[in-house]
């Protein structure tokens, strides 16, 4: 018989079912990804030792972190500074793609970019009218 156990408690539970998944799985692909790769990070290409390898972290190619193929195809070790930069430049793409759509100048383009094929479509009009 269920009892009527207050819902916040469950869900602490839920929670910390989650943090512990989560912690024990990120822990897992990076144990594996060490074990697969040279402890050198892709990018700079600085080596790493015991004493500094947790400056050493996975960075995952496809960003989603719960995309773990065992043959690490996914993974990257690289530096946390190179690892930084990975995610800051791929933050500044995205910013540069909505900016694109949603600013102001994202609206000049668009209008420019429709207004072609509407003028060639009208003169296409005009020629079937002839
Ligand atoms: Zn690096
Ligand atoms: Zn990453």
């Amino acid at each position: 018989m269920p009892a009527n156990k207050p819902p916040v408690s469950r869900l602490d539970q839920v929670v910390a079912d989650a943090i512990r998944n989560r912690q024990s799985r990120e822990s897992g692909y990076r144990e594996q990804a060490l074990k697969l790769y040279p402890w050198i990070c892709g990018r700079c290409s600085r080596e790493f030792s015991r004493e500094n390898l947790r400056e050493l972290t996975v960075h995952h190619k496809d960003h989603n972190h719960d995309n773990n193929p065992t043959n690490g195809s996914n993974w990257e070790l690289l530096c946390l500074y190179c690892h930084d930069n990975e995610h800051a430049r791929e933050l500044d793409a995205e910013a540069a793609i909505k900016a694109g759509i949603d600013g102001a100048h994202g609206k000049e383009t668009k209008n420019r970019a429709t207004a072609q094929p509407f003028a060639n479509l009208k003169d296409l009009l005009k020629r079937n009218d002839r």
